[in-house]
């Protein structure tokens, strides 16, 4: 069996490892790599390396592993279609060597917070718990480690795209917003995509997915939609079963859609054997994710919230939505074709809306009732909300847009964001 890998970033590498583990043949390919620098990302093992689609004899090969990165428009998977080549994801090969017990967490947002949930109220119980996927570390890195772990993986709809026989034990179905349309086209499309995590369970497998989807789920696991009257959150505490609840309430990071995000961890771990006391505890202990509703500091009288990875509408909702005091927001960021007049500020208006990047306008027109204050730049927009924030406000920085316009992703731009914070707060105040 000859495999090609395409695209060798951090899943295509990772796939590449596994095929030497398993002492299996490959070739590479990828349009952005010379041989050299290909050879060098999987320590020379692969066989061949190729930049240009086609130069490809797909007599070689009987599959290629396509990295996430790859659109379904991109020539090389067009002409593998053409060919009849299977095309599978890291994801898809990585399953098909596991020997644990997989949990995937998919949907918009919330699925970095839900996997290192379930990940800590595991180890906090003694399991063994393995996180992995898009949160860091591939699966496919991983995967025939230990057959005794839990493997918590975190999967985006891209690498959805490419399944067949992936088959979670439990899968998890967060929610579904309109994101990545530039990638996906229509919101039925990426739902329908976000769906294949189910389209192989069997009977003993459990399916979770947000009561707020109205959806026909493929497969034959268990289904429950979270929350429903037996399985729900009521003053932080979360309620799974008549003799199982756990309290929430001393997490202070734990309100909002992160209480959701518990009440779906917290049923996972029980399904895998956790009690109502351990999930506590674990709560308790649990500290939130940087760049999530991170808690920067507090300069005059305004705290600084770090929401960086609200890259879309919805999440951004969910942040406006937890907001429990005045605040001033900032949005803006590059263009992924969406619009901002679903952002629903009624509820919790904020004093200002500070504007920039790529998207000012877009965001200008559809939020035109708020006024937006313009600013191109990053920075500027950040100093200038601290400027009108009154004291007593906080500045939230809940994007609703990616951070390519300026930055080379999320982090940087919430790193920034943090250290614009430190820099104002060495300036000595004005008069002294
Ligand atoms: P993902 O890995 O899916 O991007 P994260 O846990 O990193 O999810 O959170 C991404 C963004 O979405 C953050 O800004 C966070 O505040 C927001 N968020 C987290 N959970 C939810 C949820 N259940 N519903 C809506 N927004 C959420």
């Amino acid at each position: 069996m000859n495999t090609l890998v395409a695209g060798l970033g951090q899943s295509g590498t990772a796939a590449a490892a596994l095929l030497v583990r398993e002492s299996r043949p490959f070739d590479t390919f990828d349009d952005r790599m010379r041989p050299d620098q290909a050879q060098s990302a999987v320590n020379g093992a692969a066989q061949d390396h190729f930049t240009d689609v086609s130069t490809l004899d797909w007599s070689r090969y009987d599959r290629v592993v396509v990295s996430p990165g790859l659109s379904i428009h991109h020539p090389l998977i067009v002409a593998a279609q053409a060919a009849e080549v299977p095309i599978l994801s890291e994801l898809e090969l990585a399953f098909r060597h596991q020997k644990g017990t997989v949990v995937a967490v998919t949907g918009s947002n919330g699925k970095s917070t839900t996997v290192s949930l379930i990940d800590h109220l595991l180890r906090e119980n003694g399991l063994k718990s393995r996180l992995c996927g898009n949160i860091g570390v591939a699966f496919a890195r991983v995967v025939d480690e230990d057959p005794e772990a839990v493997y918590v993986v975190e999967v985006s709809s891209f690498q959805l795209e490419h399944v067949d026989r992936f088959r979670p034990r439990i899968g998890v179905l967060l929610n579904v917003a309109a994101d990545h349309l530039d990638r996906h086209g229509t919101l039925a499309r990426y739902r329908d995509t976000k769906l294949k995590l189910f389209a192989r369970q069997l009977p003993d497998d459990l399916a979770l997915i947000s009561a707020d989807l109205d959806v026909s789920v493929p497969g034959a696991a268990r289904r429950e939609s979270l929350p429903h009257a037996n399985a729900c959150m009521r003053d932080r505490k979360l309620y799974l079963a008549d003799d199982w609840q756990a309290d929430a309430g001393a997490n202070p990071t734990l309100i909002g859609h992160n209480l959701t995000n518990a009440l779906f961890a917290c049923r996972v771990a029980r399904e895998l054997g956790v009690d109502g006391d351990g999930a506590t505890r674990a709560l308790t202990s649990f500290k939130g994710l940087v760049h999530r509703m991170e808690r920067v500091g507090e300069h005059e009288g305004r705290i600084w919230i770090n929401d960086s990875k609200a890259t879309n509408v919805h999440a951004a909702q969910a942040a406006v939505d937890s907001m429990g005091q005045p605040y001033v927001l900032i949005l803006g960021g590059s263009d992924k074709g969406g619009r901002f007049d679903g952002l629903n500020l009624a509820q919790n208006q904020p004093q200002y809306i500070v504007a920039y990047g790529e998207t000012t306008n877009k965001i200008c027109d559809d939020l035109a009732v708020y006024s937006p204050i313009r600013e191109h730049d990053f920075d500027a927009a950040c100093l200038r909300a601290h400027a009108v924030a009154e004291p007593g406000t906080a500045v939230l920085l809940a994007p609703a847009c990616a951070s390519f316009d300026q930055f080379p992703n999320f982090a940087a731009r919430g790193d920034r964001f943090k250290e614009l914070f430190h820099e104002l707060t060495r300036t000595p105040p004005a008069g002294a």
